[in-house]
């Protein structure tokens, strides 16, 4: 069924992800509800109405549900369960099993394995025992992760048998929570597509960003990626495979590590808009976000067309002191996420800088 404009869209998370679909939705003619615990969250200032309350209260998701004919979520730790009850009647895209499949790294690698694509070797690991075996097997090293609750490389710990510091650190984490050691990868690049999947079952793929991270958060998506062919299609085909696996309505991101021989291995999805997109407001007739709403009311997705190369930068914490610099570049799209106050690791806003396309 195809939601008409006027429809009402449930977002459950008030960030600057659940802002920009806010945006979106209203240049679709939708409206939007969004549920928030913080009183100050940057997508309340473009949603019809907010919604006060915690993730996980079953009583506000109720609420919600009853005021709008979708739910959609901008982050992947939305309580499973909570949504679960609400699942049934009425639609919540993606669907639960996406985003169940994504909160759990040891969930989401059998999954990735299980469909024929390849992760780095990793191991369950609940004990400062299961963790000296794992890194027997890794050859002496690799990156402890949470099993859950992890993003921008927090809960990460990179370990060395050799190197007591990092190993006491990462015994504690064993200690504290389920994780997995992950063998180290000697990537040559990292890219990420975005891509989608209507209602209709159809899919769209957006061009490859590489992606650069600076202390486990992303710094720049430069479009397009430098990978050959053979990897795009690769890559292409993967989100297709991930897509239709989970019957999944919306968009996906998902990233790679791109090896020397042009190979990939997947690193993690996340069920929702993804950083690495943001560039498509800049470069593509339709956004990522535009394509989400599409997506989730039923629409017909868009043509993911890119008109030019680009860059897009975050600005992190005091980044934010560019912005009159930026404001004076050709050829730049600005966008900041109405944050007021500018801390060390926080996402303030992005820029795009646009270039002719090439390639
Ligand atoms: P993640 O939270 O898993 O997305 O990891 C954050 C970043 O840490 C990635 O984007 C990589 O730059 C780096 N990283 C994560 N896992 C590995 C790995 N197995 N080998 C090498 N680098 C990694």
């Amino acid at each position: 069924m195809i939601l008409k404009p006027g429809a009402m869209i449930g977002i459950i998370g008030g960030g600057q992800l659940g802002r920009m679909l806010a945006i979106a939705a209203g240049r679709l003619g939708y409206g939007t509800i969004v549920l928030d615990p913080q009183e100050n969250s940057p997508a309340f200032q473009f949603a019809n109405a907010k919604i006060l309350a915690e993730y996980d209260d079953e009583n506000a998701l109720r609420e919600l549900a009853s005021a709008v004919d979708v739910i959609t979520y901008e982050f992947e730790n939305v309580p499973v369960n909570a949504l679960q009850t609400i699942e049934a009647d009425n639609p919540v895209h993606p669907n639960t099993k996406a985003l169940s499949t994504s909160q759990d790294r040891l969930v989401e690698k059998t999954f990735f394995n299980n469909l024929g694509i390849s992760t780095a070797p990793f191991f369950n690991v609940e004990s400062a025992d299961d963790l000296n075996d794992a890194l027997k097997k890794l050859g002496n090293k690799g990156i402890l992760k949470t099993r859950r609750m992890g993003y921008d490389g927090k809960g990460q710990v990179r370990v060395r048998l050799e190197d007591a510091g990092s190993l006491k650190v990462a015994r504690e984490l064993t200690t504290t929570f389920p994780c997995i050691l992950e063998g180290f990868v000697d990537f040559e690049r990292e890219i990420s597509v975005i891509a989608a999947r209507g209602i209709d079952g159809k899919v769209q793929t957006f061009d490859l960003g590489e992606n650069v991270h600076k202390e486990g958060i992303l710094h720049t998506t430069t479009i397009p990626a430098n990978v050959t062919d053979e990897t795009t299609k690769r890559a292409n085909e993967i989100a297709h495979t991930v897509l239709n696996a989970l019957n999944y309505v919306g968009v996906i991101g998902i990233e790679f590590f791109v090896l020397s021989d042009g190979s990939l291995l997947v690193n993690e999805f996340a069920p929702r808009v993804h950083n690495s997109g943001h560039w498509t407001e800049a470069a593509c007739a339709i956004s990522q976000f535009e394509q989400h709403i599409r997506a989730v009311t039923g629409n017909p997705l868009g043509l993911t067309t890119r008109h030019s190369n680009c860059i897009m930068e975050n600005l992190i914490g005091e980044d934010m002191l560019r912005v009159p610099e930026i404001l004076n570049m050709s050829d730049t799209h600005l966008h900041l996420y109405g944050k007021r106050q500018m801390r060390a690791g926080r996402k303030m806003g992005h820029f795009t800088v646009l270039s002719s396309r090439k390639s």
